[in-house]
């Protein structure tokens, strides 16, 4: 009996994940080496994990207050300071979610109604669109390109507002392509914003994760912005606590106390001993990322390295721990590529189209994986660009 008419039709029509279909596919395969995952490599740090262990000892076992513990909406607070330079009062403008995904999801579900447009620039992180569209509203793609290192620019914003426009998300660094945005050019995008009364919901989970001496930069950091900035993050890539489910959002308190409904009555609370390990992580954190940035700093400049010997172009990737090359140069599309990529050489990259219809021609390398790993995964990709390329100019 086909009971998919009982789904309501927001539901019924978003697209299963394209990187969970190719993965479900690496998974039936022995050998594989995988630059598919956008995920640490690296356990959370042990004292990080051992303050969550002191929690249960002590017996704080049961829900947390609603919105989050207030000492880890106090250490939130002072991470933000330190960050950004901006004051975030623990009190009535950070809420404790269940990862960075269930920030993404409340905030949209307590901002957006049928009718209400989203600017999403492309390619993209999955998780927005089936949001906005879950609320019945519209997911607008706004493809960027290479050319500009797939950074928004004022012109392509401008030009996809619309009178329906409530929101752009943004996201720097970004995932898929580890591109970053400078204050001046997020600025800009900022005075377009204001000026047609348009809000930013600014995933910025990836900020630690930034090289080449850049420092963070942020929408709410441009002026007037901070108001009109629906700030969201996370422990789960810059403390490696991708487990614990533990991200945070951050609001005007008018914004926020409309999420927090939301976060109150779907979810309670994000996870109490998940809630200590972030503690310590936030207090006491600083010295395990930075060690970690180095790491995955040593194999990106490997793997940009590789892949210019390789002949792929690549926007360069200054953030997060993806890079993006194109490989429309060997005449394939990003499916046949990771799909024949899989069979030939047992390498799982994520075809770019899964990012977004402007992702095409391109694939997700991420180097959160061993430098082993990722050696071995670009002998592969050497190997099979050298014999495609053989074969388009046949
Ligand atoms: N935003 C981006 C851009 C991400 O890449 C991810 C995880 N892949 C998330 C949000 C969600 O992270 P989490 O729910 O684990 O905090």
């Amino acid at each position: 009996m086909n009971m998919q008419k009982y789904l309501k039709p927001q539901v019924a029509a978003i697209q299963p994940s394209v990187i969970r279909k190719f993965f479900d596919l690496a998974a039936k395969m022995e050998g594989v080496v995988s630059l598919g995952i956008g995920e640490p490599d690296f356990s959370t740090p042990l004292a990080f994990c051992e303050a969550g262990w002191r929690s249960m000892q002590q017996g704080k076992t049961g829900y947390s207050p609603n919105p989050g513990l207030l000492e880890l909406r106090q250490a939130i607070s002072a991470y933000l300071q330190r960050l950004l330079g901006l004051t975030y009062r623990p009190e009535d403008q950070i809420v404790v979610t269940v990862g960075g995904s269930e920030a993404i999801d409340a905030t949209c579900r307590a901002l957006l109604c049928p009718g209400d447009e989203v600017l999403i620039p492309e390619p993209t992180f999955v998780s927005y669109a089936p949001c906005v569209e879950l609320c019945g509203a519209t997911a607008v793609p706004v493809p960027t390109d290479a050319a500009d290192g797939f950074k928004l620019t004022p012109q392509q914003l401008e030009a996809a507002i619309t009178p329906k426009t409530k929101a752009v998300v943004l996201n720097f660094p970004s995932n898929p392509t580890g591109v970053v945005m400078s204050q001046a050019e997020l600025d800009a995008l900022a005075e377009v914003l204001l000026r047609h009364d348009v809000l930013a919901i600014s995933d910025e989970i990836y900020a630690e994760l930034i090289y080449d001496g850049l420092s963070h930069a942020s929408i709410a950091k441009a002026p007037g912005m901070q108001d009109m900035t629906i700030l969201i993050s996370g422990c789960s890539k810059s403390l490696a606590m991708t487990g614990w489910r533990i991200g945070y959002v951050c609001a005007h308190p008018d914004i926020l106390s409309g999420i927090y409904k939301i976060h109150q009555f779907s979810l309670s609370c994000a996870s109490t001993t998940g809630q200590y390990v972030a503690i310590e992580g936030l207090q006491n954190g600083q010295a395990e990322t930075r060690r970690m940035v180095a790491e995955y700093d040593r194999r990106r400049q490997f793997i940009v390295r590789r892949f210019a010997e390789i002949g792929l172009p690549l926007c360069k990737p200054q953030g997060a721990f993806y890079a993006f090359p194109s490989i429309a140069g060997t005449g394939l599309s990003s499916t046949q590529f990771c799909e024949q990529l899989l069979q030939e050489e047992k390498v799982a990259c994520v075809p770019g189209n899964a990012f977004g219809a402007s992702g095409e021609g391109f694939i997700r390398c991420s180097y959160a994986t061993s430098m082993e790993n990722i050696a071995k995964a670009c002998e592969g990709i050497e190997r099979f660009v050298n014999r495609h390329a053989g074969r388009c100019g046949e």
